[in-house]
């Protein structure tokens, strides 16, 4: 479940709140539902979820480099045979 930071347009008052699906959230303060979201939350899962598929593509890149090898191997092996 989602925590949003909420800023009341109304008295200024901030806090956190967990809201679920469809829900919108009265100030605690005021009881004001004129509220500005704040993406603290979003914010530090989506660093998350960066930096999970940035280890995604290192792992790609060296499985891709380790098939490249391989088949480096393999031309220089035939090279060889053929031409000796
Ligand atoms: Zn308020």
């Amino acid at each position: 479940m989602p925590i949003y930071e909420y800023i009341c347009q109304s008295c200024g008052h901030q806090f956190e709140k967990i809201v679920k699906l469809n829900e919108s959230p009265n100030c605690p303060s005021c009881d004001s539902s004129e509220l500005e979201k704040q993406f603290t939350g979003a914010v530090v899962s989506t660093s998350r979820s960066r930096a999970k598929s940035f280890q995604e593509a290192r792992g790609r890149a060296s499985s891709i480099k380790k098939e490249k090898d391989h088949a480096q191997a393999e031309y220089e092996r035939n090279y060889i045979k053929d031409h000796s």
